[in-house]
Parts: C-alpha cells; sequence; structure tokens
C-alpha cells in the first residue's frame, strides 16, 4: 500500500480557494505519501467498527486519529456513563435495603474511588480500540488531525492518502446553546465531567434529554443535589408514558425537575453558579456549584475542509443518503454520529456493516433497514425500538393496535418490588411496528422484539417459545398474547372448541 516511503514537499492543490499554508497540516514539513482502499478519519465507534471490517477483508486501510482512540464512547460517553451509573445502583441499593429487611448504614461517596471505579472500566476495554490491536489488524493509525485537500485525498501534518473509499467518522460533541453568560461560566459537558475534582454539593444540569437524566440520577444517587432545566418535557423522543415513569422515580429520588423551563441567562458569582430558568408564568433562579450542558449534541466537522472533499454538510453532519453516501461525492461515506441519523454507538456499528456489505460485499443494506433500538439508562430504563405509539398513529392511522402489560402483574418484578413499569407493542397487521418497555432491565428486554422485528417475524412468534419464569422478559410473551386473548378464548374459539370435543 505504502507508496513510497516517498515524501513531498507540498500536498495537493486545494479545492477551496485557500492556500496550503491556511490548512492544518499542509505546511512546509515532507508527509509521507499513501494509497489505500480506504480512509477513515476518526478512531470512534463507527471508524474503528469500519476500519477492523476492512482490514479483515484484506484491504488497506490507513486511520487517523487526533485524540483517544475509542472516541467519545469509550473515553466521554457510554462507558463512563455506565460506570458511574453502577456506582450509584449500589448507592440507592444501600438506601432502599431496609424495605427487603436487610439494613445498611446511610451510603457516603467517595468520589475518587467512583472515578477511579469509572477509569478502571476504561483501561479495561481499551486494548480493544488501541492503536496496537489495529495495528496489528493491519491497519495504518495515524494519530493526527486528517483533513480533505480534494475530493479523493486526506492529509494530516504527516502523510498524504489518496483512497479508493473515504469514511468521515468524526462523531459529535455537546452542544452549547446560545444562553446569554454560559460562555463566561466554566461549565461542564461530558468530556470534563467524569474529571471534576470533587462531587458536586449541586449539579445544574441543562437537558432533561437520556445523558442529562441518566447523569442527573447517577449524581443525585451519589450524593448531590441536581436540578435540571429542561425547555419540554424530560425524555421527549421517549413513549410520554414511559418517560412519565422516569420522571416520577427521580423525582421521588429528590432531583428536582423543572419541565417547560428555559435557561434564559447564566452567571457566576463566589463560586456559585446561578441559571435564571423562565417557565410559563414564572420565572426563577437555580443556585449551584456545577453546571453540566447536556443539550444535544452538534456534528464535529471542524477543520475536515469538507469543501476541499466536495462533501456537502449541514447543521446535521455530512449529508448522506440512506445508503450512507455522501449525496456530493460518491467516494465518502459517512458514518456514526456525523451522518446525523441517531447518536447510538450500536447504530455507529450498524453504519459500519452498512460500509461493508454495500462497498465490499455489493450487497444492499442501508442506514435505516434495521428498526434501531434505543435505551434510556435510568433507573427504571426506558427502551424503544421502531415506532413510538404516536409515530406509528402519524403513520398508520387507526389501523394499528396497542398491546401492553404491566409490571406489577410480572411475578419477577413483584418479587423484587420493583413493578413500575410496562411493555407496550405497537401492531399493525398482525406484525410488529415498535415497542416501548419501562422498567428494570428494559434495555435487555427489548432485544426480543428487536430480533423479531428484524427478521419479519409475526407477532405471534412472541408467543410461541417458553420463557423461563419467573423472569420479567415474560412480559413481553404476555403484552404479545393479550393481542390474541379475543382471538384463543372468544366465542368462536369456544364454539370450535366445544364442536371438537365431540370427536372421540
Ligand atoms: C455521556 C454520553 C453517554 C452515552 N451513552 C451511550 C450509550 O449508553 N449507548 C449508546 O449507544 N451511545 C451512547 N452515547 C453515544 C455514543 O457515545 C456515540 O453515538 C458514539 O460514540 C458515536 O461514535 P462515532 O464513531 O460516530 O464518534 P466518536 O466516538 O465521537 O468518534 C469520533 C472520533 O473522531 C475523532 N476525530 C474528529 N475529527 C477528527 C479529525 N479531523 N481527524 C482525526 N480524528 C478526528 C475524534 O477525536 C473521535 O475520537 C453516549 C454519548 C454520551 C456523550
Amino acid at each position: 500500500m505504502i507508496d513510497g516511503p516517498e515524501t513531498t514537499q507540498t500536498a495537493p492543490p486545494p479545492f477551496d480557494g485557500s492556500t496550503m499554508q491556511d490548512r492544518p497540516g499542509t505546511g512546509a514539513a515532507a508527509a509521507t505519501k499513501l494509497k489505500a482502499d480506504l480512509v477513515v478519519i476518526g478512531a470512534g465507534s463507527a471508524g474503528l467498527s469500519a476500519a477492523a471490517g476492512a482490514a479483515m477483508l484484506g484491504l488497506d486501510v490507513v486511520l487517523f486519529e487526533e485524540s483517544e482512540m475509542g472516541g467519545d464512547c469509550l473515553n466521554a460517553g457510554c462507558v463512563p456513563s455506565k460506570a458511574l451509573i453502577s456506582a450509584a445502583k449500589y448507592a440507592a441499593s444501600a438506601r432502599e435495603s431496609g424495605a427487603y429487611g436487610v439494613t445498611s448504614g446511610t451510603p457516603s461517596t467517595d468520589w475518587a474511588k467512583v472515578k477511579s471505579h469509572i477509569q478502571k472500566a476504561i483501561a479495561t476495554i481499551a486494548p480493544v480500540d488501541s492503536q496496537e490491536r489495529f495495528e496489528g489488524l493491519g491497519v495504518t493509525v495515524i494519530r493526527e488531525h486528517a483533513h480533505f485537500t480534494n475530493p479523493r485525498t486526506v492529509a494530516s501534518e504527516s502523510t498524504i492518502v489518496t483512497a479508493k473509499r473515504i469514511v468521515i467518522a468524526t462523531g459529535s460533541k455537546a452542544a452549547i446553546p446560545p444562553v446569554p453568560g454560559l460562555a463566561d461560566v466554566d461549565y461542564l459537558t461530558n468530556e470534563t465531567i467524569f474529571d471534576i475534582p470533587d462531587l458536586p454539593d449541586h449539579l445544574i444540569i441543562l437537558g432533561g434529554g437520556p445523558i442529562g437524566m441518566e447523569m442527573a440520577q447517577a449524581f443525585h444517587r451519589l450524593g448531590s443535589d441536581v436540578t435540571v432545566i429542561e425547555m419540554d418535557r424530560v425524555l421527549a423522543k421517549s413513549d410520554p408514558d414511559h418517560a412519565a415513569v422516569a420522571a416520577r422515580t427521580l423525582r421521588e429520588e429528590g432531583v428536582t425537575l423543572l419541565e417547560g423551563h428555559k435557561a434564559a441567562k447564566v452567571s457566576a458569582e463566589a463560586g456559585v453558579i446561578l441559571v435564571e430558568a423562565e417557565g410559563k408564568n414564572e420565572k426563577q433562579t437555580v443556585r449551584g456549584t456545577h453546571l453540566l450542558v447536556a443539550a444535544g449534541r452538534s456534528p464535529i466537522t471542524d477543520g475536515l475542509a469538507l469543501e476541499a472533499g466536495e462533501v456537502a454538510s449541514d447543521k446535521n453532519g455530512v449529508k448522506v443518503s440512506d445508503k450512507l453516501r455522501s449525496v456530493s461525492n460518491k467516494r465518502v461515506w459517512a458514518l456514526g454520529d456525523i451522518a446525523g441519523k441517531g447518536q447510538f454507538t450500536h447504530l455507529a456499528g450498524w453504519h459500519a456493516s452498512v460500509l461493508v456489505r454495500r462497498a465490499f460485499f455489493k450487497q444492499g443494506s442501508t442506514s435505516s433497514s434495521l428498526p434501531l433500538p434505543v435505551v434510556t439508562y435510568t433507573q427504571p430504563e426506558i427502551a424503544q425500538v421502531g415506532l413510538t405509539e404516536a409515530e406509528a398513529r402519524d403513520k398508520h392511522g387507526d389501523s394499528i393496535d396497542v398491546s401492553s402489560f404491566a409490571f406489577d402483574e410480572n411475578d419477577r418484578a413483584i418479587a423484587e418490588a420493583k413493578t413500575a413499569g410496562e411493555c407496550k407493542l405497537i401492531i399493525r397487521k398482525g406484525k410488529l411496528v415498535g415497542a416501548s418497555i419501562v422498567g428494570e432491565g428494559a434495555g435487555d428486554m427489548i432485544q426480543l422484539v428487536g430480533y423479531a422485528m428484524s427478521n419479519g417475524m409475526k407477532l405471534q412468534s412472541l408467543t410461541n417459545f417458553i420463557s423461563p419464569y419467573p423472569t420479567r422478559t415474560e412480559a413481553v410473551k404476555r403484552a404479545a398474547s393479550a393481542h390474541f386473548t379475543d382471538a384463543v378464548f372468544g366465542k368462536p374459539a369456544r364454539t370450535l372448541v366445544s364442536l371438537l370435543q365431540r370427536i372421540p
């Protein structure tokens, strides 16, 4: 693959009228020139999966990463947040254990040890995403910022690569809303929250989406006062009934949720952060020691020189079709958060599969060819796959049916005294079009529904297996069975059975 190790004093001419010196990494230093089957910009969930897939197929792959291998998920997203949540669950269990007849003291948090638990989780997973592992797979890994210099070439400080295919997998970062005063205070984002020196006395969170709510519950359980300021309702993308169950739990635990409140102004005085929160009919000032901004995500296109690559983009990221190819440069693919189709590690992984299937095996998968499950890891969890009830009604009108089963009738939930929640299946013409589950372990339960939907199975398939007792997943089978109650036990069935009884 290496065309050399040839070096060059200059990179290919820019396409957007800027001079070479305007561009990072295209200055005077000699650069190695490479040719590759695939160039990947960004070694996060999407880029790593794409690079691994292509390298394992024997293709020449060059991977650029300007920061930590593993991207957001490993270093500042899924892994640290779930490690934090697990510590917080222990604190909650200690508080709740008296109700089960087991008395333990009021939990106290050693924040340094919580952080070390988080770091241990990251360090344990890190080798899978490491430069060494990828080099072992045959990938050329370059730990530098990369940018386009023309539609088929990507360059960094040290290297210029011309490739048959270019993958942009640069991810997203916390969106910073234009709230007056916000830029002048020391706010936290997902990149900094897991490293703060002390547990916050009072954490204010801007944004009541999944990240804000997960962090709110976890920090409150660990001992912080927490106030969430949310313009809309919290967890607005989830089934409203199910979001309400999670919101009620957080409120009962002591988290303050200011729904329908807009952060109008932020300031700081004497180590205190003040946020003016405006509701419909009232205004209040929230005072806290720390402020976390969790108000959505912005695609990372900084310094990519997309115009030089003739790659069109908008506020959601790189403009791609459902096939994940750039609408303006067919050589370019966008995978993961930057593709503007959702921000989940498993979606990034699926995007990489779409690339491998389409580009290398000439198969026809698309970004949306499988239903996407999403999970909010509050306790109780909320898990969703396919359409929500509201989306299904918008799309299919009255032709949908909803069949539910509540956890207060599930024996395992009763035995564990954790009965908040239900499984809700959205059905059309005997097939599942979506499902939402709220409750303990919902993220694991939704897999069954996702599997059935992805493989085009009928709803009936969810009744046609033996579910071990007592498990929470029985609720999925019971919700599916409830849809057939009339058909199985109604008058026609009873008539048929009575006729069949005449057969000796
Ligand atoms: C707090 C939090 C919790 C989350 N929890 C979950 C969860 O539980 N489950 C889930 O599915 N998802 C979760 N996510 C979302 C998940 O982290 C992202 O969807 C996922 O990381 C996206 O992967 P990616 O490859 O698109 O981007 P990233 O993982 O962000 O990787 C992009 C990489 O590109 C690099 N890069 C950017 N520009 C350049 C450049 N020009 N040159 C070289 N390198 C560059 C970056 O340094 C980065 O390493 C969470 C996110 C956050 C913030």
